[in-house]
């Protein structure tokens, strides 16, 4: 397996590769870019088929948060670790503590926080063996940022309703939801409570069981809910859902939704805007969890979280009105924006002036 010739390698800081014999840990941890600070993101579990996929995954994962960080004016880099394995067969506390370890060994160039396969009590595990954790019973949802990056999401809805439909709520508009786990669930209800129809669909009878009975949901097949005829398609389950077969068949106006890493590749976010449709960058509109965990970490009030999350929707206003005047494709106007603000090495996200981040 090579490392710095991997597809998404795009220049790394640092890429280290853990095991431990007695727990069967195998991770890796990738940080893209300190220029802004630590690199802060999710320690993902998940049984990859392959070592190449576990990489291809991590470094996606890690670019994406050096971007994602920098666009929601924090002082923190782009990292993410990945555990090989199947959270619900292979996780013991004994191995959380040796991921703990190798999280240490870093140096604290690496912090991490939850994400799928993980959850607040594994990072309570791996806290007892490194300080560089985050997002630990902090708020009012027991240190769950999910409803954070929710919200976000919502705000992005809204903004792309306003600036494609000129309307100011979702009241009446109809809203597919691919995913109702953490974060589709709360997504889910919000646009309930705004008025909208919403659809959903999940591979977990449970979790549609729930939005449908509490939520009033509309339950629709998984092969069906990517290509339903809505005002807004939200993928909140997982990656690379956009792509060359799915983007012919999508008849949704807008995509705003969750998931990290919508787009198959690059070229995809173009084929978007040549169908008509209206990309939201996920990793601009997904930003809430992030910053709620900063926040976490900073023991900010809620408010003064509530008005960072909001930012998402200067931003993305912003990402909107370029995308009208050079017709490019969102997705590389909100790259670009993230670098510039790299470049500028702005690193105190409520000293910037909001223009600075809009
Ligand atoms: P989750 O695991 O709680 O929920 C995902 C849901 O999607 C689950 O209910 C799962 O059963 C369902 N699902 C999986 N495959 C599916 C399919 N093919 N069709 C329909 N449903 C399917 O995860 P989450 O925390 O809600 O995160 C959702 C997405 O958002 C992930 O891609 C995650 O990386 C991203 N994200 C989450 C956060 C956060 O704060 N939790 C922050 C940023 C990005």
């Amino acid at each position: 397996m090579s490392v710095f010739s991997a597809p998404a390698y795009d220049q790394h800081e640092l890429v280290a590769f853990g095991s431990d014999r007695a727990t069967g840990l195998r991770a890796i941890i990738a940080v893209h870019d300190t220029t802004l600070g630590p690199g802060l993101g999710g320690c993902r579990m998940y049984p990859y088929a392959s070592d190449e996929e576990a990489l291809h995954d991590v470094l996606r994962l890690s670019r994406g948060m050096t971007y994602k960080s920098a666009l929601a004016g924090l002082p923190l880099g782009g990292g993410k670790s990945v555990i090989i394995g199947d959270s619900r067969r292979d996780k013991s506390p004994a191995l959380l503590r040796a991921m703990g370890d190798f999280i240490q060994s870093q140096g604290g160039r690496y912090v991490a926080a939850e994400d799928s396969g993980t959850g607040v009590p594994d990072i309570r595990l791996m806290a007892e063996r490194t300080a560089f954790v985050s997002g630990m019973n902090d708020n009012e949802h027991g240190g769950d940022p999910s409803p954070s990056t929710a919200y976000g999401v919502y705000l992005g809805i809204r903004t792309a309703v306003k600036h494609r439909l000129g309307a100011e709520s979702c009241a009446g508009l109809r809203v597919a939801i691919q995913g109702l786990g953490h974060v589709g669930y709360y997504l889910a209800r919000l646009l309930r409570t705004d008025g909208a129809v919403v659809y959903g669909a999940d591979i977990n009878a449970d979790n549609l069981q729930r939005a449908v009975q509490e939520l009033d949901i509309i339950p629709v097949s998984t092969d069906e809910i990517l290509f339903l005829e809505v005002d807004i398609l939200a993928p909140c389950a997982m990656g690379a859902v956009l792509n060359d077969r799915s983007i012919p068949r999508l008849r949704a106006g807008i995509i705003a939704g969750a998931a990290n890493n919508q787009l198959a590749t690059a070229e995809d976010c173009a084929r978007l805007q040549d169908h008509g449709i209206l990309y939201c960058p996920d990793f601009l509109i997904n930003a809430g969890g992030i910053i709620d965990v900063h926040h976490q970490r900073m023991g900010s009030a809620d408010v003064t979280k509530g008005e960072h999350i909001q930012r998402i929707a200067t931003s993305l206003a912003e990402v909107l009105r370029r995308a009208d005047t050079s017709h490019c494709p969102t997705h590389l106007i909100a790259e670009d924006l993230a670098k510039e603000y790299l470049r500028a090495g702005e690193p105190d996200p409520l000293a910037a002036p909001l223009s600075a981040v809009g």
